[in-house]
């Protein structure tokens, strides 16, 4: 197969919000930024996701993953903001606040929120949200945003080109070219892509690249099902979440329910059980939810990690190759603050946080 001459400083492997992100990072370092995608640009998990800012049960999660999706939490409003300029989409970053229902631990998650400086305030639901079913207490945290992702995906992908980033689609990488301990280029079908440094930033797919290499990344694919329904605008203002069963409403009146979390290898297609499932328990929280509202069902794979920590910088063994992934439930959220992680420690600049805990280590 013939090789090219490096095309690029940095070739990077997927066009999620991780890759898009992360091309953009490394092209405000000054780099030179190709991106390989083996379909179109954001159409997988991070077209499919919800856009919900946070994590769900934050408190429950080790520090290293809040601190993580904190930390991009500070960037988001800003990043969404240059990309909306710079591409003339508008993300539709808002804060619409979440009201969290019962069962959750009170003290627990308001000792939580005080020790971040994040607001958090008990009150009665159905007063914040009119229409719930339930009128018990609530956890309101009114600083939570959310995102249109898909429009999200958009502004990225225009920023990228208006950034001089060239996007390949519909070309899977599939295999590698290496000199001792060194990736010299991507194989694709329609030839080699030779560049000075590659990340692989393909979410679900991720493991399957690499493990071409050796050994692969604790990466796997969790289906996700999501429902869409109409309503009239405002007719909920703001993101309900009980347990694992959340309510997004966009400025539109669309509202987003999800979601189903299963092992189901790399089907992506959903299901009339997840339907139906998802359908009861997005009417059980707020009844207007019914069958004639639902306007759209999907489903995406995540990029799966085990604790939800993503592995973020360079492969164990392989001294010009680099990941960005298993950000499982928080790719979106954790999208601004992962991509400059990773490119601080590509480009050989200082960390903006501590990297060690998202490090790639082999197992013994
Ligand atoms: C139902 C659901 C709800 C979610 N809700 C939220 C939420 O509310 N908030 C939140 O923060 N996160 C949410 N997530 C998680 C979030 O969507 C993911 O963590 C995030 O999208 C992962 O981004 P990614 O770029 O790594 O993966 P992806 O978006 O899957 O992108 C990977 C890309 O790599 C490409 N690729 C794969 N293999 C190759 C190859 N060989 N060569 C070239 N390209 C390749 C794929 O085609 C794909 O475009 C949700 C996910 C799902 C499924």
């Amino acid at each position: 197969m013939a090789m090219k001459q490096p095309v690029a400083d940095f070739l990077v492997v997927g066009a999620g919000v991780i890759g898009l992100a992360t091309a953009l990072e490394l092209r405000r370092g000054g780099a030179r930024v190709v991106v390989l995608e083996a379909g179109r640009v954001g159409r997988k998990a991070s077209w499919a996701g919800g856009g919900l800012l946070f994590p769900l049960l934050p408190w429950d999660y080790p520090d290293t993953v809040t601190r993580l999706a904190l930390y991009s939490l500070s960037l988001f409003p800003g990043w969404a903001e240059e990309w909306a300029a710079a591409s003339g989409i508008d993300p539709e970053c808002l804060e619409s606040g979440l009201l969290l229902l019962p069962p959750y631990d009170e003290a627990k998650s308001l000792a939580w929120c005080r020790d971040r400086g994040i607001a958090a305030e008990p009150v009665s639901s159905r007063a914040r949200a009119p229409g719930l079913a339930d009128d018990g207490p609530g956890l309101w945290l009114p600083q939570v945003r959310q995102v249109r992702n898909p429009r999200l995906l958009q502004a990225l992908r225009q920023s990228a080109r208006h950034a001089g980033i060239e996007i390949i689609e519909q070309t899977p990488v599939t295999g590698w070219q290496t000199h001792g301990n060194r990736v010299a280029a991507a194989l694709t079908a329609t030839g080699a892509l030779a560049a000075g440094k590659f990340v692989i930033c393909a979410g679900a797919w991720s493991a399957a690249l690499f493990s071409r290499l050796g050994a692969a990344p604790p990466i796997t694919p969790v289906r996700g099902q999501m429902l869409l329904f109409k309503l009239e605008a405002g007719a909920l203002s703001t993101m309900v979440v009980r347990e694992q069963t959340y309510l997004i409403p966009r400025a539109d009146g669309h509202l987003l329910a999800g979601s189903t979390l299963e092992h189901a290898g790399f089907d992506e297609a959903p299901t009339l059980a997840g339907r139906w499932d998802l359908l009861e328990r997005a009417q059980a929280l707020l009844p207007v939810l019914t069958e004639e509202r639902l306007v759209n069902h999907w489903a995406g794979l995540r990029p799966g990690s085990p604790g939800n920590l993503p592995i973020i910088g360079p492969h164990p063994a392989l001294s010009n190759l680099f990941i960005n992934g298993g950000h499982f439930r928080y790719g979106v959220t954790m999208a601004p603050g992962s991509a400059r992680l990773l490119a601080s420690l590509a480009l050989g600049q200082n960390c903006p946080l501590d990297p060690e805990p998202y490090r790639w280590r082999m197992a013994p």
